[in-house]
């Protein structure tokens, strides 16, 4: 649709909420359609933003400029995708041209600038042709040679000389456009020119792998990489046809042009049969998708159930209705086996998008979805905006993950956006988890999510028993936490030849308080979170409502003297007792130090080929992996995760344990979990040990509906943060007195729960101070007025105050 008259509003990526008007000169009004990049004059910049609406008139007080190019004949994002952007920008209280950024691929924008140039007569000056100049000026001319010289960089001295070779001819003023991004190169496999696929075929009757690298080659080109994720000793095969003659091995430019679309993989691995559960949730949802029944799914399946396969159905099916699909998954490049799954079964089909690949490789990927060539996208969270039409479904697959929410910038919930999305266009929504969200799970109780599950796993193998080891009991040696019972089974397992993983929870805290007696820990008596230990004053502190108290010398709950301990832990500390007692094994560590650039790939490929006999890690074990060799895991301290002062620390630590516990006995033996913790009785830890979802959900959502926190509340948090600490408190104090007067009004009376200012946990990060403010409700529409009166407040310079939608974190 072209937009009528001559005025467009256009989301520009700074951080002001609202679009900005120009107006269209004649002859782009064609091209200025709504989804299209467009440079536009903004400031003394030039830059990038997307026509989002028809503008009919502008606000009073505006004369529009014109914008100054369209960057695309076809709309870069389509009109749906611009919908929900603006959606998104509205909900979460960001700039539309933030949101419409987080939307189009990394490298997708182009800056313009001015920039100083060498003429024809220039370059001939500088090549030392014509008249003498001043030596300042030749020096000039031989910069210049090597790149142009930006105008806005240039110092007033530069400025004068540069101005003079303009007035001699010899430098232009001119635009630049800059484009980032050029197109990787792959290298692809096609039948050798006249070969006779007859004889061909004859030839290499004997070896089924070179035949069915033929067949495939039959139908068109085919990227290497593609067959290799696809057959075993794939180079090998290829290398014998290329001696034969049979087949030739090029490179080209990436994807873009001429992918091999189309191209029928002889599938190398038959689809397993659905199990009775599996087939049921198929039928419900496909089902659905026929129908038009739009409510959203969840999938509760136990770890191993096999709710990948449930996917892949679904998304067959919505192929074959001639529609799309979009899967989030949350960390790829910790679960490349999941990625590569969706490729095995679906080949090009599949586009994937994620945070590890080069911009360019990102780039070809998203134009593959954008032309229709690749009609799935599998992602991490920002594939939400994957440019997608006719969506058939929508997947997220463990929806309870935190890393679907974006903690700077826009912060969106990927998940919350994939269900809004789903909504708008038609498509159904499946959640899936074998843990899922308090919020999930309260919406599949009251029946506005339809629930489906999976109680077993198609191995037929039971879930593996869990011991628990209470630590008051068993007292384990030193900073390491071994206890006698865990060195026992970590022995036993070595010895059978197999592999174990130990898990350390480490978000958040490095130091926590407890009683080594009884397992006492410190909660605020008003907010139901643990308190936080602060080493520099050794007090404890609730981040909630700025209660604080001192670390005590008895137990207050057994009266033990000197049984108060601070405890420090570390994969590294860790690592260390387990090589030294079990010194044949092969030990590993997986955490944020592990690496970027294929490190984090590299190791979990070692462990997968059991290279590793031990690995050691945080929260990146628990991830979903499948490592059929591991029949132990190893919690070594539950605890940690309960201490972080958030009221979703239990939810977080039952999903953690559950999700590693998973990990063990996914091959043909069983396996067996150890959770070591001052806390037996802790529900988290209890409901997890006995894999008991439904008891965990009943026990935390009646703790958290007496304080009105999320699913029976809302929340927004005011986040306060800039490099001057008094600065700071200062402005948390006057917005959250703001807040107050804006929650007592009368129309809002009491519906509002305003608390703070107070310092966050990580009070100082990257050399800022950082303080917030919480705001509590049940009605969205009450919680919006209080903060937005407050985000309208003016705060001191240096001081910047976002807020933060649906916060899944306090820290
Ligand atoms: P989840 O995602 O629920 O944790 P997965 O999808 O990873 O589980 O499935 C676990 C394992 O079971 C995988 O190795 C998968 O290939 C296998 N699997 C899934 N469905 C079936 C089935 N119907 N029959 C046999 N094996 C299956
Ligand atoms: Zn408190």
């Amino acid at each position: 649709m072209a937009t009528s008259g001559a005025l467009v509003e256009v989301a520009v990526p700074v951080p002001v909420r609202g679009g900005f008007h120009y107006r269209v000169p004649e002859r782009l009004v064609a091209r200025a359609r709504i989804g299209a990049r467009v440079l536009v004059p903004f400031g003394k910049r030039k830059l990038t933003g997307v026509v989002v609406r028809a503008a009919a008139v502008a606000p009073d007080g505006v004369a529009p400029v014109e914008l100054a190019e369209v960057l695309d004949d076809e709309p870069a994002l389509p009109p749906e995708l611009v919908e929900l952007c603006l959606w998104v920008a509205d909900y979460y209280e960001a700039g539309a041209g933030e949101v419409v950024r987080a939307a189009l691929p990394a490298g997708s924008g182009t800056a313009a600038r001015r920039v100083f140039a060498l003429t024809e007569a220039g370059r001939a000056a500088a090549a030392g042709e014509g008249a003498a100049l001043p030596p300042k000026q030749r020096g000039l001319l031989a910069r210049l040679v090597q790149a142009a010289v930006p105008a806005s960089g240039a110092s007033d001295a530069t400025r004068r000389q540069l101005e003079a070779l303009r007035a001699s001819g010899l430098v232009e003023e001119v635009e630049e456009r800059e484009t980032r991004v050029k197109l990787k190169r792959e290298r692809v496999a096609e039948l050798a020119d006249g070969i006779d696929l007859a004889a061909a075929r004859a030839h290499h009757a004997k070896a089924p792998r070179r035949l069915a690298v033929l067949e495939a080659l039959a139908g068109g080109a085919v990227p290497v990489p593609l067959l290799a994720e696809r057959m075993v000793r794939a180079s090998d095969t290829l290398r014998e046809l290329t001696k034969a003659g049979h087949v030739r091995v090029f490179e080209r430019e990436a994807a873009l042009a001429g992918t091999a679309t189309g191209t029928q993989l002889p599938a190398l691995r038959r689809p397993p049969e659905l199990t009775r559960e599996q087939a049921a949730a198929v039928a419900a949802i496909t089902g659905a998708m026929a129908a038009g029944e739009l409510a959203p799914f969840l999938l509760h399946g136990v770890t191993g159930s096999g709710k990948t396969e449930v996917y892949l159905r679904v998304i067959a099916e919505a192929l074959a209705a001639g529609k799309t699909a979009l899967v989030l998954v949350p960390e790829i490049s910790l679960t490349p086996q999941l990625a590569s799954r969706f490729r095995v079964r679906f080949g090009d089909e599949v586009a994937i998008l994620h945070s590890g690949m080069s911009e360019q490789q990102r780039l070809a990927e998203w134009s593959r979805l954008r032309r229709g060539e690749a009609r799935i996208a599998v992602g991490a969270r920002s594939a939400v905006f994957a440019p997608l039409e006719r969506l058939g479904v929508i997947v997220v697959d463990e929806e309870h993950d935190g890393s679907f929410k974006q903690d700077e910038g826009v912060r969106y919930h990927a998940r919350d956006v994939a269900l809004v999305r789903a909504q708008r266009t038609g498509a159904i929504c499946v959640l899936g988890s074998a843990t899922p969200s308090l919020e999930s799970y309260a919406h599949a109780e009251r029946g506005a999510y339809r629930l489906l599950v999976l109680t077993e796993r198609p191995t037929a193998q039971p879930m593996p028993a869990v011991d628990v080891v209470d630590l008051r009991t068993h007292m384990p040696d030193g900073d390491a936490m071994l206890s006698a019972p865990l060195r026992k089974a970590i022995g036993e397992t070595l010895a059978a030849g197999d592999q174990i993983i130990l898990f350390l929870n480490r978000r958040g805290f490095a130091t926590f308080v407890l009683c080594r007696a009884c397992g006492h820990s410190f909660g605020c008596p008003n907010c139901a979170v643990s308190l936080t230990y602060h080493r520099h004053s050794d007090r404890l502190t609730c981040h909630y409502c700025s209660h604080s108290a001192r670390v005590p010398d008895k137990c207050p709950e057994c009266g033990g003297a000197d049984t108060i301990v601070r405890k420090g832990l570390g994969t590294e500390k860790v690592a260390d007792a387990v090589a030294a007692e079990f010194p044949q094994a092969r030990v590993a560590r997986l955490d944020r130090d592990t690496g970027g650039g294929g490190k984090v790939e590299g190791l979990l490929a070692r462990v997968a080929r059991r290279e590793v006999d031990i690995l050691v890690g945080t929260q990146m074990v628990t991830k979903g992996h499948d490592f059929p060799g591991v029949t132990l895991v190893g919690v070594l301290c539950a605890d940690t995760g309960l201490s972080i002062p958030d009221f979703r620390a239990s939810e977080r630590t039952f999903q953690l344990l559950a999700q590693v516990a998973g990990r063990a006995g996914r091959g043909d033996r069983p396996g067996r979990v150890i959770v070591q913790t001052y806390r037996p009785g802790a529900h988290a830890v209890t409901c997890a040990a006995a894999h008991d979802y439904a008891s965990f959900f009943r026990a935390e959502s009646a703790a958290r509906a007496e304080l009105g926190y999320p699913p029976h509340g809302r929340l927004v948090a005011v986040r306060v943060d800039g490099a001057d600490g008094s600065e700071v408190a200062a402005t948390a104090q006057r917005f959250a007195q703001l807040a107050d007067t804006v929650a007592r009004r009368p129309e809002l009376a009491g519906t509002i729960d305003v608390r703070g200012p107070v310092a966050a946990p990580l009070e100082r990060l990257r050399g800022r101070t950082r303080w917030q403010i919480w705001l509590r409700g049940a009605d969205r529409h009450a919680l919006r007025k209080v903060a937005r009166a407050v985000l309208g407040a003016e705060a001191a310079s240096g001081v910047r105050v976002v807020l933060d939608v649906d916060p899944i974190s306090a820290l």
